[in-house]
Parts: C-alpha cells; structure tokens; sequence
C-alpha cells in the first residue's frame, strides 16, 4: 500500500467550519472571520508538511482555528496600568478623563447630540459653540475654537493668518515636540515662511525687530515643553514681544503647549506659561492641548481676538481639523471642573499631582506588603512627563524589585505582556512602580499582576 498522501489528509474549509466550537464562533454564518481563519490555519498546515512535519489532525486545526479567532478579537488598543510614574505619559495615552468627562463623552457617543443644531431656533447650529463659553469665561479671552490636537491648531493658524507670508521665530524655539513632530515642519506645511532668528541659546528683542518685513504676518513664540536651555541664555518675554508686536502691527501668537489653568508652584514645580498672562501681554492667539496639563480629551485649543478666531472657523482646514462630538463633551466637563474650582480633586492630572506624599507612601508600604518576595520602598521622583514641565518631578516613594542581569527585564516584560498589562520603569537594573500614577481601584490588579510575574 501506498504512504498516504499527508496534504491529502487535511480537512476542507467547510468540514472545519460544520465544527460545532467554530460554527459558534462565526454565528452559522458563510463568510466572515471563521472561513478567513480556517483558510489561514490551513494554509500554516499545508506549509508545515512542505517543511516536513505531519499533517494535524482535525481537531488541533479546530483549536488553532480558536485560538487565531480569539487572538483576533483582542483589541490591539487597550488600557494598561501606569506604574511609571511618569504623569503625562504620550505613549500610553496621555491624560486620563475624570468620571464627569468620561461620562458626558459616553451620554453624547450613545446617541444623537445637538452636536450642529440649535435647539432654541430648531435649525442648524454651530459645534463651536458648546466649548466657547467655559474657554472665554476661564481664560478671559474674547473668542476661542478647539480642533483636534495643538498640533492641527498651529496648522490651522498659520494657514489661514500667514499664507505666503513670514513668520519669525526663535532659532530656540524651532524645535521638535517629539515622536518626529518638528514645529519648523508644520509650519512649512501651513504655507507661512519661517524666518529664525537668533541663536540657539541666545534671541534678543532686536533680532526680532530687525527681521520684521512688510512680509511679516506674525511673531510666534513656542514653548520649550520638553527641554530646557540652562546658563547662557537669553530670550525676550512675552511682554516684549507683545509691545514689540503691537508697535510693528503684526501678530503675536503663543503656544505654550501645555495649557497650564493651575499655579504649578503650589506644588515646588517650576511656573508654566499661562493663557492669561500671554493675553495680557498681548497674543493675539493662544495655543494649547486639550490633554496635557490641562487633563482632558484630546484637542488643540485656541483662545484670543475675536476677528482672529472667526477667520479661523471660516477656513477650509476648519474643517478638516475639528474636533468630535465626544471629545467636545469631554473637554467641556474637564474646563467645567476649573470653573467650579474643583480641578485639584477632580482631573486625574492634577489629583495626582496633589496626592499627599504620605498617601502616596502608604500605598507603597500596602503593596510591599502584600507582594512580600524581597519588595522594598525606595525614595524616588515621579516626573510630570510628556510635553510639560520639562525636567520637573515631584519626590515619591517606589516599590523596587531587585535581581541579577536580565532578571528584572524578564519580570518587566512579564508585567507588560500580563492582563491587564502593567508598565514600570527599571533604573540600574531595579524594577520600579510608583504608586502615583495608579489608581487605587487598580491596586489588587497591579498586586496581582507582580505576585503572578514574580511567580512565574
Ligand atoms: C505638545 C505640543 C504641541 C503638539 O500638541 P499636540 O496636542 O500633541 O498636537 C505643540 N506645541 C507645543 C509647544 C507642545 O508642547
């Protein structure tokens, strides 16, 4: 007799698909995710057995077909607990939503909004209008309009206020915010000429007097949200380049990134540029994220002259760049907790900053605790991170895990790679979690996930 023919072993798409576990998995139906996984499964077989191995049998194809069907309805995006201690962390989200925020973005997403309608007149409205008031009440600006992130707001503004025109900025400031996004670039997109001016620790007032032209729309001012310049340095305020700007008749227009609302001093960090203070210098416009320091949804924010903001929403890029329904929602309820004077308690960024030391230090103890298996709590500083304040951290107490060589990487990897996925920082081969940037209904989690990774 002849050696059976192993590709000839080998089910068809429909005999793995009338299997009772796969029939569930696809709904009974035809087509779909069942018949795309069963083809790839028995593809990867027949590709085995051209590399020599035995054909499988039908039911571990079954269960490959299971396991690659499970595989595909993880969500690749999901939420991790940040043990980092780094508080505006750009890879892993940025800021958290307070309960409100997350809420009102859940209420409007569920069903229709009055997201364009005038509920008064009972005809179209305007989705610029539900963010307006708390901006203008909170900053004192005279207009504002928010588009999708600070990035789209540059974009926008110079777009429509310096098309084919010059635009001066500091040699100092032409810098690049992070994961490749350069300001020199966005600002070459938007069609405006940049002109630098200065040197890269060193821009006088009249580096910038000298190089306004008749082809001078504006001076733009950026703040450096993620280095610092230290010693030699020189730039002029923003006072300067405001009474500079009003007497040349050009524009002033400040991005200061973070859009800090709370003195950042009450807590031993550095000052960050505030909206009023640049308006009371001056800015024509004021730019800033929605999820940075501010600590809401994503968005770019542009608050100043009312003429200015009306030209902004009269443009084509308008609407390219706006911003959702459910990220209007949001923003709305996190300005809405400035307003009320309840920010320190209630946005995430901020009660975490807030957070009692002595809190913070419990925590770690209760953690060390309960993990046992040589956990210690060391001093450390948790550090405000992504795109504000640079270089500042606030002082915390950490749980460290210590162990030769690559055992530390392997307990991190461990940890990242578990469910729910926990993400620590290793300083000097010592894996370090910081009880700051976890929730505290994330506690058991985070225990757990340490015990099972130390374990394993
Ligand atoms: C972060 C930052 C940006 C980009 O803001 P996104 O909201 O991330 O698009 C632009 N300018 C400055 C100064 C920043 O710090």
């Amino acid at each position: 007799m002849a050696t059976t023919n192993p590709f000839r072993q080998l089910p068809s798409v429909d005999r793995i698909l009338s299997d009772q576990r796969v029939r569930a998995l696809a709904n009974g139906g035809e087509s779909g995710i069942a018949t795309i996984i069963a083809r790839q499964a028995i593809e990867s077989a027949r590709q085995a057995i051209a590399g020599g191995s035995e054909a499988p049998t039908e039911d571990q194809l079954v269960e490959s077909v299971l396991g690659l069907a499970a595989a595909a309805f993880e969500p690749s995006l999901r939420p991790v607990i940040n043990a980092t201690g780094v508080i505006i962390h750009t890879n892993l989200g940025r800021a958290p939503s307070s309960d409100e925020a997350i809420e009102a973005m859940a209420a409007v997403s569920r069903g229709y909004s009055n997201l364009e309608f005038d509920l008064e007149a009972g005809e179209r409205g305007s989705r610029y209008t539900h963010l307006e008031s708390a901006l203008t009440r909170l900053t004192g600006a005279e207009a504002a309009i928010a588009v999708n992130n600070n990035a789209s707001a540059l974009l926008l503004v110079l777009s429509a206020l310096a098309l084919d025109q010059e635009v001066i900025i500091s040699r100092g400031q032409a810098v690049e915010i992070g994961g490749g996004f350069r300001i020199p670039d966005v600002m070459a997109q938007s069609g405006a000429r940049l002109v630098e001016v200065g040197t890269t620790n060193r821009t006088y007032l009249r580096d910038y007097e000298s190089a306004i032209t008749e082809q001078t729309a504006a001076i733009i001012r950026v703040h450096a949200s993620n280095f610092r310049i230290v010693g030699f340095t020189v730039s002029p305020s923003i006072h300067e380049l405001g009474s500079l700007a009003k007497m040349r008749g050009v524009l002033l227009i400040d991005d200061i990134g973070s859009g800090c609302l709370v003195d950042t001093r009450q807590f031993g960090l550095a000052p960050e540029p505030t909206v009023g203070e640049s308006l009371a210098a001056g800015a024509d416009l004021v730019l800033f994220s929605g999820d940075k320091l501010l600590g809401g949804p994503q968005a770019g924010v542009i608050v100043g002259k009312a003429e200015l903001i009306a030209q902004l929403r009269r443009h084509a890029l308008a609407r390219a760049v706006r911003m959702d329904k459910a990220s209007i929602a949001g923003l709305t309820a996190t300005l809405h907790h400035y307003l009320r004077g309840e920010a320190l308690s209630k946005v995430p960024v901020w009660r975490m900053i807030a957070k009692p030391f002595a809190e913070i230090e419990k925590r770690a103890r209760r953690w060390a605790r309960a993990i046992g298996q040589g956990a210690r709590i060391v001093d450390g500083r948790s550090m405000i991170g992504g795109g504000s304040l640079p270089e500042e951290s606030l002082p915390t107490k950490l749980l460290a895990l210590d162990g030769e060589g690559g055992y530390v990487a392997e307990i991190a990897r461990r940890l990242r790679t578990g469910d729910p996925p926990v993400v620590a920082r290793i300083e000097r081969d010592v894996l370090l979690l910081d009880p700051r940037t976890v929730r505290p209904d994330e506690d058991r989690a985070l225990i757990a996930a340490v015990k099972e990774a130390l374990s394993a």
